[in-house]
């Protein structure tokens, strides 16, 4: 049983456009690889505390990330230092607030690109900080440092969706091409990665509304998918909603390591 986990997360994708337009992730659920959950995201709906969220799983009332301009490292215990202490290595492709909120804040943009020393939380990190820099060159960076370092869990996190919702509103076709777009990237990497023996798990922070904008309490704000790639998850399409909390105690459970005592007892009725 696999206890390696890559986890994609797309910001700013929200659930019914993924539902609606990507073919290849919707191709592995209908032959029975893949299942697809709706998660509703912790409030506000906005990125840096829910990236805190995903990786902590702790509320933005108890983690105190409470707004996009809290520049600090984060006080709570992420996965990112869970896989550490347990041996497993990690690494990640994110956007540069996830280097502030484990490795070092403020990001030094001459030296903070490429921390690939192993010493800080982040094992490996290689960072970006203009929101329309291209997903397929964040999942090749990705793609180097599974490929250098075989990390146990690879975080992967890219912009392009949630930047184009901002540029052109959740309902045109700028975003909802641009989620085609990712689903195609994943459609060239996810088959190799899948046959490296990795578990795969995608989500968003935060979803997108029609007004280009997001920290709200809609559906369009708040309605996010997960899609789980995992022998240990039955393939299928999943009712209920799961919420954002259980993602992290998710990611342990698949990562086979113990959770931190803040996350919330993992509670998902699908765990084979
Ligand atoms: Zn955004």
């Amino acid at each position: 049983m696999s206890n390696k986990l890559i986890f994609i997360m797309l910001d700013g994708l929200r659930y019914d456009t993924a539902e609606s337009r990507m073919g290849y992730l919707h191709h592995l659920i209908e032959k029975g690889k893949a299942s697809r959950f709706k998660v509703k995201s912790e409030l506000p709906s906005i990125s840096r505390p829910l990236y805190e969220v995903l990786l902590t799983g702790t509320p933005v009332y108890k983690n105190r990330i409470t707004s996009n301009q809290t520049i600090r490292l984060s006080h709570e215990e992420s996965i990112f230092h869970l896989t550490k202490k347990n041996g497993l290595k990690n690494a990640t492709a994110s956007y540069y607030w996830v280097s502030e909120l484990y490795n070092s804040a403020p990001f030094n943009k001459i030296t903070d690109r490429f921390q690939l020393d192993g010493q800080k939380p982040i094992e490996r990190g290689i960072f970006y900080w203009e929101d329309h820099y291209p997903d397929s060159h964040l999942f090749a960076d990705a793609n180097f440092l599974l490929s250098t370092y075989q990390p146990e869990f690879l975080y992967v996190h890219s912009m392009n969706i949630d930047n184009d919702g901002h540029k052109f509103t959740a309902d045109s076709k700028e975003y909802r091409n641009r989620v085609l777009n990712v689903d195609g990237l994943l459609a060239e990497l996810l088959p190799n990665w899948i046959e490296a023996g990795y578990q795969i798990i995608v989500t968003a922070d935060h979803g997108m509304n029609d007004d280009g904008n997001h920290g709200g309490t809609t559906t369009a704000d708040r309605d996010v998918p997960l899609f789980i790639i995992s022998d240990r998850v039955k393939p299928g399409i999943y009712k209920e909603d799961i919420p954002q909390l259980q993602i992290a105690p998710l990611v342990c459970e698949l990562l086979n390591i113990q959770q931190s005592p803040a996350m919330q007892k993992l509670s998902i009725p699908v765990l084979k």
